[in-house]
């Protein structure tokens, strides 16, 4: 049954090809799930064309063979989509001739490159002997390759958060990008493993600082905006409050390999299985409108930057009064 008041459509989404993956993170079981049915490449073709940007994440993607076929397909539907690849980039070779193949329909491709900490903490959390340096060579072999935007993603966890500067560091040495996010709980995602991270708050303050400041420092807008979403990742880590309200299961949705819409990767409240529904059926569908509401009156906070993007689109003025105020008193910034 649909209702007859269309919801509104999403404009961001990060897509689970597989829960297959070659990491055994300590903050993730999703390596420990059973093996799926898995999406078909033409089921890519029904995505809602209102998208603007979509995460191909897993498990690891790069180690699902249609990869290629369904990044291409992802575009093919998307024109105006921006696209990124969410890596854990400890298969160098098999990432290359992948991404060599995905360059050549997909030109703009971003990939990310998880990276925890420097050498042992990289490879303490992420469970992979000579982790640190795979990822290094994959993110040197991505340049190489003509992969235009690169960024490292720091998961901020207790074991971890005095390597925070140091990532975002490196970042810069390289050349590349800096995301961050914590290792939040979800009861499917993950696994549905449990985190219950507690940073030492001096050493979580200290890490922020370091980045906003500098990310404030530069003259590009789009780092401005990714300052705010970190001053918003500390607000969160510290008040478990959200400084924007953002709407999962509108503006926003979650899907994962099996085929399984959700409102978003904490919010374990099924929307429809996009395998069998027409997308618009799905996301008008009294289950979809009845998860909308279990977003809306559960208590569950959330602060991560694929409900915040839109968040933050959606209020251009906060943004603008927070940069000119952090800009003028410096001192105001996590205060
Ligand atoms: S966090 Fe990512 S790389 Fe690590 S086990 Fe989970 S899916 Fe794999």
């Amino acid at each position: 049954m649909t209702s007859p008041h269309k919801a509104k459509y999403p404009v961001d989404a990060v897509i689970g090809i597989t829960y297959n993956c070659n990491s055994r993170c300590v903050m993730c079981d999703i390596w420990k799930m059973e093996p799926h049915e898995l999406m078909k490449v033409d089921d890519f073709k029904r995505l809602p064309t209102t998208l603007r940007d979509v995460n191909i994440s897993g498990g690891e993607p790069f180690l699902h063979k249609d990869i290629v076929a369904i990044v291409r397909t992802v575009r093919e539907r998307l024109p105006k989509a921006r696209i990124v690849i969410s890596s854990n980039g400890f298969s160098t070779k098999l990432i290359e001739t992948r991404i060599t193949e995905i360059l050549k329909y997909v030109p703009d491709v971003r990939v990310g490159i998880s990276i925890d900490g420097m050498q042992e903490m990289h490879d303490k959390i992420r469970g992979i002997p000579n982790g640190f340096n795979k990822c290094m060579d994959t993110v040197d072999m991505l340049k190489r390759v003509g992969v235009k935007n690169i960024r490292l993603a720091f998961t901020i966890t207790t074991v971890n958060v005095d390597h925070f500067s140091k990532v975002y560091d490196l970042a810069r040495q390289k050349g590349v990008q800096f995301t961050c996010a914590f290792a939040q709980s979800s009861d499917f995602y993950f696994g549905a493993k449990q985190n219950y991270e507690n940073p030492d708050p001096k050493l979580l303050k200290d890490g922020f600082r370091y980045v906003i400041a500098r990310e404030l420092k530069s003259m590009s807008p789009k780092r401005w905006v990714r300052a705010f979403f970190a001053n918003g990742l500390y607000r969160f880590a510290t008040t478990s409050t959200q400084p924007l309200s953002s709407r999962p299961g509108s503006d926003f949705f979650y899907l994962d390999p099996n085929g399984i819409i959700y409102p978003s990767v904490v919010h374990y409240y099924k929307m429809g299985d996009f395998k069998t529904t027409e997308f618009d059926t799905l996301w008008n569908s009294d289950e979809a409108n009845s998860a909308r509401e279990k977003v809306t009156s559960g208590a569950k906070q959330y602060w991560m930057i694929c409900t915040a993007r839109s968040a933050i689109r959606r209020h251009p003025l906060a943004v603008a009064q927070w940069f000119v105020k952090s800009k003028l008193f410096p001192s105001t910034i996590l205060a």
